[in-house]
């Protein structure tokens, strides 16, 4: 089970499972904060018994500001397959009052060949 959570605020871009959501206020982080990627990855590592995001990502690492999450999530399957695992299934929900979202099968689909 992974969890994250980050602030809507102006002046950001709203990434959400890799897809850039049309939104007047995005999520702040030190990288693109995907918070629904962060969550995917702190579950995968947490499953593996390989600690959590902040540590192989820190968010005090110039190598990750700004960071595509897709990149995040595109490392965090090579450290699992690296020590055997890989996955079978992902089920993750986003909790958010707006923006509503519309990008379920996008998502869903955008993830998939990621990680397989
Ligand atoms: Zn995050």
């Amino acid at each position: 089970m992974g969890y994250d959570v980050h602030k809507l605020v102006e002046g950001r871009d709203l990434w959400l499972g890799g897809i850039k959501i049309d939104h007047s206020l995005g999520l702040l982080g030190h990288s693109d904060a995907d918070v629904l990627i962060h969550a995917i990855c702190d579950a995968i590592l947490g499953a593996a018994n390989m600690r959590d995001i902040g540590y192989h990502f820190p968010d005090t690492s110039e190598a990750t500001l700004n960071m595509d999450s897709k990149i995040i999530l595109k490392k965090t399957v090579e450290l699992i397959t690296e020590k055997g695992y890989h996955i079978g299934n992902i089920d993750a929900t986003v909790c958010a009052e707006r923006p509503k979202i519309i990008h379920r099968s996008a998502v869903r689909v955008r993830e998939a060949p990621t990680i397989s």
